[in-house]
């Protein structure tokens, strides 16, 4: 039987593609015999490699293979990333994936392509599998929670009992006739199931990945591991996909990238050196991830409430909002102010004891892997989701609408100081017990890898 070849297709926007090279390094690092194509435009292969030098380190079995950005190459800096990303995604399915798997065939010295691993987002990855030229099993990702994953794949559903767009007056009821959503809000589901405009191209897009994954008759692989989510969830899952597997958290996936010389590389800010310059659990990590930015009014009061916490904190903050800080904030020397973090590493530091996120799902899971509570400002797509998640799992707290300097202050003393706050740390430090023993030899992540490598690897057209 000829060898596995596994293309692992990348959305290239977001933090998405960090997490998908990471799961494509961890198969092609547990299949040493299998080749692995590892499939994103080059502009986000080039910020990669800005992000970690070691990043698109050569691994034997490992290859790189570029798709077409759907706009010309150089010109796309200025362009808004909703744009970008529906240029990408209209080239995509336009030939432009077709194309992309017929160079990784080449590029493997003309080896078939055995099986298809892609983010959910790559909606069009389905039929370009599916295509008489490839011909290969198609293996969806979702990279998210796995709550708003279950809210899109009951969407229909929900757009019957609620209708397209759900009454403001019922933002508070439960979802109790959804199987694994009944501790959920209406007001907790995604943009774009019973909200938000239609006609919107994301949410258009979002309706693409929904109507996909029910395609999905092979596997559908989770970001997230079986300890972390209520068993109503996964039963609500089950009903909805024929195979789950969960196998996340991904960046603690075994990888042969050199995490230290990779940590190094990406804190040129010397964050982690100010952090050693304080006591355990005394400083606020801020971060709203690599999409979302607060409004100038909102951010004022982020600033404000910081302050008045009267804790030090570390924010992450892209450089086009710091015009926005109240005057005088840089220099006051309150807290750190910085447009780039590691922050895995941040977040493991011991003196940070409260994180303050989006919930962006890649956060939520750092900050259960490092054990810190959370203050949740959910903004947008499946945040909601998450935050609610958050909340229902007692790992944190929700930012009150509208973001007032008060309530900011009082959320972040709660979480450093108060009894409140002591609980959820000890629910957070149980929790990430439980992250290490699914990794540990035997635990359900690693068996649920080691199964999804042997899965894909034996898959073939
Ligand atoms: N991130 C980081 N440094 C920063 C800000 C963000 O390393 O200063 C990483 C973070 O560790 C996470 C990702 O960016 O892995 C953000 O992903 P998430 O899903 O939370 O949010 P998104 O960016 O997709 O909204």
């Amino acid at each position: 039987m000829a060898s596995a070849h596994v293309v692992v297709i990348a959305f290239p926007f977001s933090s998405h593609t960090v997490m998908f090279l990471r799961l494509a390094r961890a198969l092609a690092a547990a299949a040493p015999a299998a080749t692995v194509s590892f499939v994103s435009t080059a502009s986000s292969l080039a910020r990669l490699r800005t992000a970690s030098a070691s990043a698109l380190q050569v691994q034997g079995n490992l290859r790189f293979v570029e798709v077409r950005e759907g706009g010309a190459t150089g010109e796309m800096a200025d362009v808004p990333l909703l744009s970008r990303v529906l240029l990408f995604m209209a080239s995509a399915e336009a030939g432009g994936l077709s194309d992309a798997l017929e160079a990784a065939r080449v590029s493997a010295g003309g080896a078939r392509v055995s099986c298809v691993v892609a983010d959910a987002f790559m909606w069009m990855s389905a039929d370009a599998a599916a295509a008489a030229a490839v011909a290969a099993p198609w293996v969806p990702v979702w990279t998210g929670g796995p709550s708003a994953l279950l809210a899109h794949l009951r969407a229909d559903a929900l757009r019957r009992d609620l209708g397209e767009q759900a009454d403001a007056s019922r933002a508070d009821e439960l979802l109790t006739s959804h199987l694994g959503l009944g501790s959920y809000r209406v007001r907790d589901l995604p943009d774009g199931i019973v909200s938000g405009d239609p006609n919107y191209p994301f949410l258009q897009l979002l309706r693409r990945i929904e109507q996909q994954l029910h395609r999905a008759s092979t596997a559908v692989a989770l970001n997230t591991f079986p300890g972390l989510v209520p068993q109503e969830v996964m039963a609500g899952l089950a009903a909805e996909l024929p195979n789950c597997v969960p196998f996340g958290p991904f960046h603690l996936l075994p990888s042969t990238e050199d995490s230290a010389a990779a940590a190094a590389a990406t804190d040129p800010n010397g964050c982690l050196a100010w952090l050693d310059g304080h006591p355990a659990r005394t400083v606020a990590y801020v971060s709203f991830g690599t999409v979302v930015a607060a409004g100038p009014e909102e951010l004022r009061e982020l600033a404000a409430g910081l302050e008045a916490a009267g804790a030090p904190f570390l924010w992450s903050l892209r450089e086009e909002s710091w015009p926005h800080l109240p005057p005088g904030f840089m220099e006051r020397g309150v807290g750190l102010v910085v447009p780039w973090v590691p922050q895995v590493q941040v977040l493991g530091h011991a003196s940070v004891g409260a994180f303050v996120t989006h919930a962006g799902w890649a956060s939520v899971l750092e900050g259960v892997c490092a054990g810190v509570p959370m203050a949740c400002r959910p903004v947008l797509s499946d945040q909601r989701t998450n935050a609610r998640s958050v909340h229902l799992w007692g790992f944190g707290t929700t930012i009150d609408e509208p973001v007032t300097r008060a309530g900011v202050a009082a959320v972040v003393s709660s979480l450093l100081n108060d009894d409140q706050g002591a609980t959820m740390w000890a629910r957070m430090q149980e929790m990430r017990g439980k992250v290490a023993s699914a990794f540990a030899p035997g635990g359900s992540s690693r068996n649920n890898f080691d199964k999804f490598v042997k899965m894909v690897c034996a898959l073939s057209p």
